[in-house]
């Protein structure tokens, strides 16, 4: 991690994928765009700051998770819960999520969502 972060453009979440998914080295939580708004719309975090984000995560998904919660979370993001119109139907996570914009939900205190 700190060599990786000695290079130019090189900061965490690009050393973060590097180590992960190349050399199978948790040693952090990829925090990119998705996993960001996705950890908050979980309220796995209640951070803005990517960092801190990591941080939150590394403390609550067990350290062999790491390297597969970014990718299953990346991919959640790019399919089912977009940034713009999440496709709440679709969400096998709907009946955990408290999202504020949800657009559509089961659960009662969500019921005004609309899709
Ligand atoms: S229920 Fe909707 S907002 Fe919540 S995680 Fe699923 S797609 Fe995202």
């Amino acid at each position: 991690m700190e060599k990786l972060l000695t290079l130019p453009g090189v900061a965490r979440k690009t050393a973060n994928v590097v180590l992960g998914t190349w050399f199978r080295k948790a040693e952090g939580v990829v925090v990119d765009t998705h996993v960001h708004r996705i950890s908050r719309r979980l309220e796995l975090t209640t951070n803005d700051d990517p960092q801190k984000i990591e941080q939150d995560l590394m403390r609550i998904i067990p350290r062999d998770r790491w390297i597969l919660f970014s990718h299953q979370i990346i991919w959640h993001g790019r399919r089912v819960c977009i940034a713009r119109k999440p496709k709440c139907v679709d969400c096998p996570l709907e009946n955990i999520c408290h999202a504020a914009d949800k657009t559509w939900s089961t659960v009662d205190m969500h019921k005004n969502a609309k899709a």
